[in-house]
């Protein structure tokens, strides 16, 4: 059940109730306009990742800067879009259930949906699907272009499942999807620079391969925050797919070169217990902060490290600086962004210390 949020608007920042996902409103803008006025001249779009944000008010104002569409990865985030006005979503992931299906082929009447495949059974399941609710359904083809996760090989057996699609009458080949996951952490921008540059070419001999059998892409999608320079002007890739971007998070900050993204997504925490000199605890743990990628930092608090966590509880280290006071609120940068929005309900949107909005989390927790 949704919860009630935690705020209202004028409220100041330091009396919402903790912990809270803060969104720091200048921050989130600035980043979005970043975003835009990178790929402009490029010629690639931006098709944002809502696996991060899981909101159609965030998408609609990453469309109103110049994004095609958006792309989710589970079915309940295609339906969260839709459902709040999100004409053109890309499922960047294979759905083989045949309910799930169904469900994506429901919305077509409110926005366009395609989705990705890697097998021919999927394939089949997905021709079975679009023909027993009348549609034809756009199907991208997945390569694996290094990362080992999922995808055809490159090539040959790419064209194969291309053709297979194309031949369908329940289906349109769409494109390609070729996403590099393990890219975006590697630390330098030597590795990331040297990792792309092979997913590029994986990609393009792969489009031109299609090419060759006359079938052409629409989409060659792919990319991530810590890559998308890379995708963008390779000339290959038409759609960047970068997500977490928006919000930023403390493990992409700990890329060499980092792309210059702000800080606009936060944790709001309370200071509850200062049981002894050198230690605070705070009202958010792994419940709050998932630590998945790291613990969460300290937002400008010189001094202070958060150490430890259990489900309720961060314990923060006073190693330098001014101790917080009992009752005092901190932000904590999150480790990683995506699966800390999907802890919350509302975003509480901030400006200059105020409450400004206060934005549903409209996907959060669907699992399916
Ligand atoms: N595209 C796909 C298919 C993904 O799975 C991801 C993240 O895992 C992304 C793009 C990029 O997301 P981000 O920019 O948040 O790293
Ligand atoms: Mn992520």
């Amino acid at each position: 059940m949704p919860q009630r949020p935690p705020a209202e608007p004028g409220m100041p920042e330091d009396e919402v109730d903790t912990p809270a996902l803060i969104l720091d409103l200048d921050a989130f803008e600035a980043n979005l306009d970043a975003m835009a006025a990178f790929l402009a001249p490029t010629g690639a779009k931006l098709r944002a990742h809502a696996k991060t944000h899981k909101s159609p008010v965030i998408a609609l104002q990453q469309m109103r800067r110049g994004a095609v569409g958006q792309c989710v990865q589970k079915v309940t985030e295609a339906e969260a879009l839709a459902w709040g006005g999100v004409p053109d979503i890309l499922v960047s992931n294979e759905v083989v259930s045949p309910r799930k299906l169904a469900r994506l082929l429901a919305l077509s009447g409110i926005s366009r949906v395609a989705l990705c495949a890697d097998s021919e059974a999927g394939v089949a399941l997905a021709e079975q699907a679009a023909a027993a609710a009348g549609q034809r359904l756009r199907l991208l083809v997945e390569i694996d272009v290094g990362a080992g996760r999922c995808g055809v090989p490159p090539g040959p057996e790419a064209v194969a499942l291309a053709q297979r699609i194309a031949a369908s009458p329940h289906l349109i080949f769409g494109g390609l999807q070729a996403y590099h996951g393990s890219a975006q952490h590697q630390r330098t921008p030597e590795q990331r620079a040297a990792t792309i540059a092979g997913a590029v070419e994986h990609t393009r001999r792969t489009v031109e391969q299609l090419r060759q059998q006359g079938l052409s892409c629409e989409i060659v999608g792919g990319a991530g925050t810590g890559t998308f320079p890379h995708e963008a002007t390779s000339g290959v890739f038409t759609e960047i797919q970068a997500g977490s971007y928006a919000f930023m998070d403390a493990d992409y900050a700990a890329n060499q070169d980092a792309p210059p993204f702000r800080h606009a997504l936060f944790v709001l925490t309370q200071v509850m217990s200062t049981p002894r000199d050198g230690l605070v605890v705070v009202d958010a743990g792994h419940k709050a902060a998932p630590t998945d990628s790291g613990f969460p930092k300290v937002w400008q608090r010189p001094g202070l490290r958060y150490a430890g966590a259990s489900d309720e509880h961060g314990n923060i280290l006073v190693e330098g600086g001014t101790a917080p006071k009992l009752g005092e609120t901190l932000r904590l940068v999150p480790g990683h962004c995506d699966p800390t929005v999907d802890r919350f309900d509302w975003y509480v949107g901030t400006r200059k210390g105020r409450v400004e909005c206060l934005w549903p989390v409209a996907a959060r927790g669907g699992m399916q």
